[in-house]
C-alpha cells in the first residue's frame, strides 16, 4: 500500500509542534521590536535572551558568544569572511577541506578571488581528513582553519577535536589563527561542545533540528575579532545588524532546548532504524557501496551507491512510490555531474553516479524502513535492467 516516507532529514526536518507553539505568540500578540524600551520591546527582548541561553547550552557556549543569523549559510559566510576581513593584518591564508558545504566553499572561493590564498585538503575513502595533513597546510600567514564537523552527504565525522587542539596550541604560542567548524549537520545529532573541541567559531542552523528554515546561529568565542557583514544597527552586539527575527529565534531556542534533552533518545532511535535499513539493503541488493560504512559517521545518514544506475533514477523511482531521498549531484550543461563529495572519496565514476542519500529523522518509524526495503530492491533492479553500464559491469 502506498505511503509517504520522508527520508531527506539532512535537507530539512519537519517543525516540531512544541517549537511551533513557542514561535506563534511572537507572530501575533507579542510582536514588539527587541530594541524597544517599552513593555512590548522587553517582552521580545526576553524571548531573544532566553533563546540565546538555550542555544548556548546545546553547544557548551556562553550566551554572549551566540550571534543569531538567518541560517547555516549566513553563519558560514559571517565566520569566514568576518575572521579573514577582521584579521587582514595577520595574514590572508585559509585552510579548509575539499568536502565542505557550498556555503563554506563559496565564501572561501570569493575570498580567493579577492586575493586570499586557500588550501583545500582532501579526504580518504572514509570521507575524513587527516588532522596532520590539515595542520601541515598551515603557514605563517594562516588566519583561519575551517573544517566541517560532519559532512552533509555521507555523514562522515571530521577529527575536529584534534584540529581544534592543534590550532589552539599555535595560538597559545602567539600565532593569530582561529578554528571554524560548520556543524550544521552535527548539532542536535551528536554531542558538540565548543570548549571540549577547542572550537573558536561554529555554524548551526534551525531547520536541521526541527525549527523552521531561515534561522541559525554562529558561535563566536570571546576575543575573536570578527568584521560584521550586515552593517546596520547595533543588534547582536554589532556583529550582525538587522532587527532580530524574534519568532524564529524563539523557535531556534526551543529546538535547542529540546535537542539538549532528547539527543540521546533520538540518536538511539535513528541509529537503530538506519542500521536496520543498511542490514536489509546489504542482504537484498548486490553491488552496492555504503559510503563511510566503517568510519565514524552521524547516526542519521546512509549514503549508498548502486552500481550501474544513476542516483537520480533511484530518486525518481522512489518518489513515485512516496519515498523522499536525495542525491548530491548537480545538473551542469544538460548532463548530470556526480557529487563532488562522492568523487572526493576516490570511488570510480560509475559508483559516484549511483549515489543516493537516505537521511533519517526522529519521526521515522520501523514501518518506514519496512516500506523502503519493500520498494528499493525492485526499483534498483528495474533500473539495472535498462542500464548498459550494469550489463557490462564486472560481477553482474
Ligand atoms: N552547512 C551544511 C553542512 C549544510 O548541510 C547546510 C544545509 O544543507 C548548510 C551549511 C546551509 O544551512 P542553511 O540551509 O540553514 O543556510
Amino acid at each position: 500500500m502506498f505511503r509517504r516516507v520522508y527520508l531527506d532529514n539532512a535537507a530539512t526536518t519537519p517543525v516540531d509542534n512544541r517549537v511551533l507553539e513557542a514561535l506563534l505568540p511572537y507572530l501575533t500578540e507579542k510582536f514588539g521590536n527587541a530594541s524597544s524600551i517599552h513593555y512590548y520591546g522587553q517582552e521580545a527582548r526576553s524571548a531573544v535572551d532566553r533563546a540565546r541561553h538555550e542555544t548556548s547550552l546545546l553547544i557548551g557556549a556562553r550566551p554572549n558568544e551566540i550571534v543569531f543569523t538567518s541560517g547555516g549559510t549566513e553563519s558560514d559566510n559571517l565566520a569566514i569572511r568576518g575572521v579573514v576581513e577582521g584579521n587582514r593584518r595577520h595574514g590572508s591564508h585559509i585552510v579548509t577541506t575539499a568536502i565542505e558545504h557550498p556555503a563554506v566553499a563559496g565564501a572561501c572561493a570569493r575570498l580567493e578571488e579577492a586575493g586570499c590564498d586557500v588550501t583545500r585538503v582532501g579526504v580518504g575513502s572514509d570521507g575524513r581528513v587527516v588532522p596532520e595533513q590539515v595542520m601541515s597546510a598551515v603557514r605563517e600567514d594562516t588566519v583561519l582553519v575551517s573544517v566541517m564537523t560532519a559532512n552533509n552527504e555521507i555523514g562522515s565525522l571530521q577529527p575536529v577535536a584534534d584540529i581544534g587542539r592543534a590550532v589552539k596550541e599555535l595560538r597559545d604560542a602567539g600565532n593569530k589563527i582561529w578554528f571554524h567548524t560548520d556543524a550544521v549537520q552535527a548539532v542536535g545529532k551528536i554531542a558538540v561542545d565548543v570548549d571540549e573541541l577547542d572550537i573558536d567559531l561554529l555554524s548551526m542552523s534551525g531547520h536541521k533540528i526541527y525549527a523552521p528554515k531561515g534561522v541559525g546561529a554562529l558561535f563566536v568565542r570571546k576575543g575573536v575579532r570578527l568584521a560584521s557583514q550586515n552593517l546596520g544597527g547595533h543588534q547582536e552586539r554589532g556583529r550582525r545588524g538587522g532587527t532580530e527575527n524574534v519568532a524564529l529565534i524563539a523557535a531556534l531556542g526551543t529546538a535547542c532546548r529540546l535537542a539538549s534533552k532528547e539527543i540521546d533518545a533520538n540518536a538511539d532511535h535513528i541509529l537503530r532504524l538506519r542500521d536496520r535499513f543498511e542490514v536489509g539493503v546489504r542482504k537484498l541488493i548486490p553491488e552496492i557501496a555504503i559510503h563511510g560504512f566503517d568510519s565514524e559517521r552521524l547516526p542519521n545518514i546512509s549514503n549508498i551507491s548502486f552500481r550501474g544506475v544513476e542516483g537520480e533514477g533511484v530518486l525518481i523511482n522512489l518518489d513515485m512510490s512516496g519515498i523522499a531521498v536525495s542525491t548530491g549531484s548537480a545538473c551542469s550543461s544538460g548532463s548530470i555531474e556526480p557529487s563532488p563529495v562522492i568523487v572526493a572519496l576516490g570511488v570510480d565514476d560509475d559508483l559516484a553516479r549511483g549515489a543516493v542519500r537516505f537521511s533519517f529523522g526522529k519521526y521515522n518509524t520501523d514501518a518506514d524502513v519496512d516500506y523502503l526495503l519493500g520498494v528499493l530492491p525492485a526499483a534498483v533492479e528495474n533500473l539495472r535492467k535498462l542500464s548498459p553500464r550494469f550489463r557490462t559491469a564486472p560481477g553482474s
